[in-house]
Order: structure tokens, then C-alpha cells, then sequence
């Protein structure tokens, strides 16, 4: 695969899209990013990295982190996750409470709101420290022993997350909570937090991308759990547009609000895509065609 080239076509496909959408402004510390920003970075399976544009920048992960904390989660085979949170598609907003309510106060898929705090209270349960489990992990697979949580966007989040702890008080009230609200919160948000580039998050995406093997060749998931992983990103990793992206990208992917975009081609490669403009559905508006492009230059779909 001549990535080199694909990485061309996405950079030229992309260019009149730059500074399209709007930034996610719920979360005042994500207000405040410039949105003529883009960067693309495929690194491949067997070790090399293809850039363009803004791949040194940092952002904020956001819902992106809820494919790793899943990983680690489902790392230490832990069994009671899947009695508390289901693996369907949820058709409304990823902090709707609604459904939540509904269906008594166990969330749809381990990606939208509910379900990643679930997997966040169930990693400390787990762990002891679950901001701490994923920073290791995150450092690890980026090569970056700098990487840390953005203590600003952090705070921003606990000032501003009244909707989080409003589901998180619902799921208690049902018995979906296995440590204290307060401090499930505070590791979920500080989560979403963690700084990362274009570059780092497409190295940390082979994870996933070579079912499980981590950076240093040691295994982390079970390939079935890898598996698994891909299944959710391709059902429930983009909002209510997963069902636009498997139309058109056909690849399993996770967006952020931060305007983040991680999508696997299994075997081959992991691509990150960042533009922090973001559609009506709330995925990286610039970030969607160059995954786009990049699914169509190179063949990729799985469908
Ligand atoms: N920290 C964000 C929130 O809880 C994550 C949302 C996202 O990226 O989808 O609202």
C-alpha cells in the first residue's frame, strides 16, 4: 500500500474543508481552539508513520479515550462489564438520559456517555486508579512518557459536566455504580482530558489494529476482545452518525468532541484524523472527509 500517496490525497481532498463545523462549545476549554486546524497521520502495522498538516498539535482526546479504558478493562477479562452495559446501538445523543432511564439505568454501548463512565467506574473498581491505568497505557503505545491529562480541560469539564453527573446519579439510583459518584467523575473527566497529537493517537490506534498486540509485541487484549472493540467503534464510536460513517468510510472508528477521529483497518494500519470543527452529529466535520478519502483511496472499507 503506498499510505505516501494516500496521505496526499486526503491532505488535498481536505484542504477546502479546514475550519468547517463548529467547536464543541459545552466544554468551555474546547471553546477556545482555534478551528483552522487539520492533521492526518496512518501509521501502519509494520512500524512506519505517513503525516500531514497539524499531527504535532495537541488536543483533547475525549470520547476517544473510551476505546482504550474498554481495552484495558476488557484486558483484565473482567466479566461482570458486560452485566452492566450493553453493546447495542443507541439511535439518541451520547449523554441522552431518556433511554437511560427507560431501561433501568443500564447504558446501550460502552461508548456513549453512560456506558464509558460505567467503564471508567468499573476500571477503578478494577485498578485502583483508572486515570493512572490508562496514562500508562497511552504513554506506552504513543512512545510519549510525556503524555498527560490537560488540567484545564479537565476542570473545565468538572465545572461544566452537570449532565454527566446527572447519569451518573441516575445509574446509581439504579445500582450501576461500583465507587462514589463524585470520584467515578472526576476519573472520567480527567480521562477525556489527556493531550494528544495526530501522531501519537494513530500509534496508540495499532493497538487495536493488530488485535491486541501492544507496541512492545506483548499482548494486551485477547484478539476475540480486539475484535469486539472493532465491532463497537463500527456500531456506536461516531454518535448518532455511525450509521453515515459505516455508509460512507466503512471502518471502524471512534470520534471526540475535541475533534478527534481514530479509525482501524485491521492488519494494516490506524489513522487520525483532527479537525476540531464538528458537524450536526458532533464528528469532526474536516476529520470525516479525510477518512473519506483515505477509505476510498486506499480500498479500505470492510464493507
Ligand atoms: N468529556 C466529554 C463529555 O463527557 C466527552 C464527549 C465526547 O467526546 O463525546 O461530554
Amino acid at each position: 500500500m503506498d499510505y505516501q500517496h494516500v496521505i496526499e490525497q486526503v491532505m488535498s481532498a481536505v484542504q477546502p474543508h479546514i475550519g468547517e463545523g463548529a467547536v464543541a462549545d459545552y466544554i468551555p476549554g474546547l471553546a477556545k481552539v482555534d478551528p483552522n486546524q487539520f492533521g492526518c497521520a496512518i501509521a501502519s502495522v509494520d512500524g512506519q508513520l505517513y503525516t500531514g498538516g497539524d499531527v504535532d498539535v495537541p488536543f483533547a482526546i475525549e470520547s476517544i479515550s473510551k476505546a482504550f479504558a474498554l481495552a484495558l478493562v476488557l484486558s483484565r477479562k473482567d466479566t461482570e462489564l458486560w452485566k452492566r452495559v450493553r453493546r447495542e446501538p443507541s439511535g439518541m445523543a451520547f449523554n441522552d438520559l431518556i433511554e437511560l432511564q427507560l431501561e433501568n439505568g443500564i447504558p446501550r454501548n460502552p461508548f456513549i456517555n453512560a456506558g464509558a463512565i460505567v467503564v471508567a467506574d468499573q476500571l477503578l473498581a478494577d485498578t485502583g486508579d483508572a486515570v493512572n491505568a490508562l496514562r500508562e497505557l497511552l504513554r506506552a503505545e504513543t512512545g510519549n512518557p510525556a503524555l498527560e491529562v490537560d488540567s484545564v480541560i479537565a476542570e473545565s469539564e468538572l465545572r461544566t459536566g452537570d449532565r454527566n453527573r446527572a447519569i451518573s446519579y441516575l445509574m446509581a439510583g439504579f445500582g450501576n455504580m461500583r465507587n462514589p459518584v463524585e470520584l467515578a467523575l472526576d476519573h472520567y473527566f480527567r480521562q477525556c482530558s489527556f493531550s494528544i497529537t495526530c501522531a501519537e493517537l494513530a500509534k496508540a490506534g495499532l493497538l487495536i489494529a493488530r488485535h491486541g498486540l501492544r507496541a512492545d509485541g506483548s499482548r494486551l487484549l485477547a484478539r476475540e476482545d480486539a475484535r469486539h472493540i472493532t465491532a463497537l467503534m463500527t456500531m456506536c464510536g461516531t454518535y448518532d452518525g455511525a450509521g453515515e460513517y459505516a455508509y460512507r468510510i466503512g471502518l471502524p472508528t471512534k470520534s471526540g468532541v475535541g475533534g478527534g477521529l481514530l479509525a482501524v483497518v485491521p492488519d494494516q494500519c490506524a489513522v487520525a484524523a483532527w479537525g476540531p470543527g464538528l458537524d450536526a452529529k458532533g464528528n469532526s466535520a474536516a476529520g470525516g472527509v479525510a477518512l473519506e478519502t483515505f477509505a476510498r483511496a486506499g480500498k479500505f472499507s470492510v464493507f
